[in-house]
């Protein structure tokens, strides 16, 4: 297929009248519109305002969908135990499917093709046949809870892990290489020394399996990990073998310049949740430094109940907005720094070397928008449009994997069929 528009290939690569061609899975060739129309004359044309890598989610909960706007206006420790943690524990099998493909319709439907998936304790299963039964990449993992956590998620150590093994068996790297698996401790606070080492020893037994937690989000979580450790959060994990470049940390708020030295020298990936981290108060995460340090920063919208929405287009907004005013800076984490956040370091933590940009030979994920809407008018310069005033309702057509997965309307399962019966079950749940 040839796909034409603006072609945005990457951050500093912009095509403005361009055409991506796809075969198969992959990416053939990149480059003008003319030229590759004579290279490639019996390929299908399809004609996009802008064509862009597909985002990606590089934090996201999918399977806490159907809990959209159950507990706004919290703290987080009260929003997690009181109420986010119920809810998992009350998701029968039927209800976490249909959580996931909630949550990867709407990533699909706004623009994301990569997610980096902290699921549940129980029926993670579900999410994974979800996963690969809508066309989306991802790396996904089922949740360990040993300790301090709330009737229905606390689980045996061993049984956590011989379950994540299990998964790993049966799920990591199908699909042609879509989806593969994290191993995913909740965080430090709900894990035992055992639970968290047993989830290093696990990543180091196959290849390409990721380590994916949250981290230093909260200034309660830090104080609890202090006492029980006598250690700060980062230095923790550390201690503990989760930090390394197969490791996936969520938030990174508060750090301290040890704990900072530390992700940089393990090349350890951090994932910004900005509207998660503004909704929840838990602070603003140093990103501009992690960057001068080099540390690979992603970008997540975290879960429905503390975003409310999946849009990754709101999050490079909010990125970019929480950075200035933090600052007192219009200069900070300008349009350019939060899409390469969205994109290409977002398939670096997730284990995906070659999407995130469009470039020749790698993974055909693409996005189409219109720019149609009154909002978007006009134009000035893309990647401000993007950033600053797009939203996930202008992405018109998603590829991922070379198959069109969105056109106007999911392809692959029956959307209307998901978004009703997502509104039957939270009609009738108790949480
Ligand atoms: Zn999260």
């Amino acid at each position: 297929m040839r796909i034409s528009g603006t072609v945005i290939a990457d951050a500093e690569t912009i095509i403005d009248d361009g055409t991506v061609v796809t075969a198969d899975d992959r990416i053939v060739a990149v480059g003008p519109r003319s030229e590759l129309r004579e290279r490639y004359p019996d390929h299908p044309e399809r004609q996009f305002d802008i064509v862009a890598p597909g985002l990606v989610g590089a934090h996201i909960h999918s399977v806490q969908s159907l809990g959209r706007g159950i507990a706004d206006d919290k703290e987080l420790l009260e929003w997690l135990f009181d109420h986010v943690l119920p809810m998992e524990a009350a998701l029968d099998e039927a209800e976490t499917e249909i959580a996931a493909k909630l949550g990867y319709l709407e990533c699909l439907e706004s623009g994301t093709t990569t997610v980096v998936d902290h699921l549940t304790v129980d029926h993670s299963a579900q999410a994974f046949e979800a996963a690969g039964e809508i066309g989306i990449r991802g790396v996904l993992g089922k949740v360990l809870m040993d300790k301090d956590a709330p009737d229905g998620l606390l689980e045996a150590t061993d049984d956590g892990l011989r379950k994540s093994r299990k998964l790993i068996d049966r799920y990591h790297r199908t699909h042609d290489d879509r989806i593969r698996y994290a191993v995913t401790p909740r965080f430090a606070v709900t894990c035992s020394e055992a639970a968290l080492r047993g989830a290093r020893e696990i990543a180091d037994e196959y290849d390409a399996v990721r380590i994916h937690t949250h981290a230093s989000e909260n200034r309660d979580e830090i104080e609890t990990v202090r006492e029980e450790t006598g250690m700060r959060n980062i230095e923790w994990l550390h201690e503990v073998g989760l930090t390394g470049e197969d490791v996936v940390l969520a938030h990174c708020v508060w750090t301290t310049e040890e704990e900072r030295d530390i992700l940089e020298e393990t090349d350890t990936n951090v994932v910004h949740c900005p509207s998660s981290n503004m909704k929840l108060a838990s602070g603003v995460a140093p990103i501009e430094e992690y960057f001068q340090r080099g540390i690979t920063v992603g970008l997540g919208n975290d879960g429905p109940p503390c975003n409310n929405t999946l849009d990754p287009f709101t999050e490079m907004r909010h990125g970019s907005l929480l950075a200035k005013v933090d600052q007192l800076n219009a200069t900070a984490l300008p349009a350019k720094m939060v899409f390469e956040m969205a994109t290409r370091n977002g398939a670096i933590a997730s284990g995906f070397e070659d999407v995130g940009a469009l470039r020749e030979g790698w993974k055909a994920d693409l996005i189409g928008l219109s720019t149609d809407a009154t909002r978007t008018t006009p134009v000035h310069d893309v990647l401000s449009h993007l950033v600053f005033a797009a939203h996930g309702d202008d992405v018109v057509f998603t590829m991922v994997d070379g198959e069109v997965v969105y056109d106007g309307k999911i392809t692959t399962l029956d959307g209307d069929a998901i978004r009703q019966r997502a509104r039957e079950l939270a009609a009738s749940a108790e949480y």
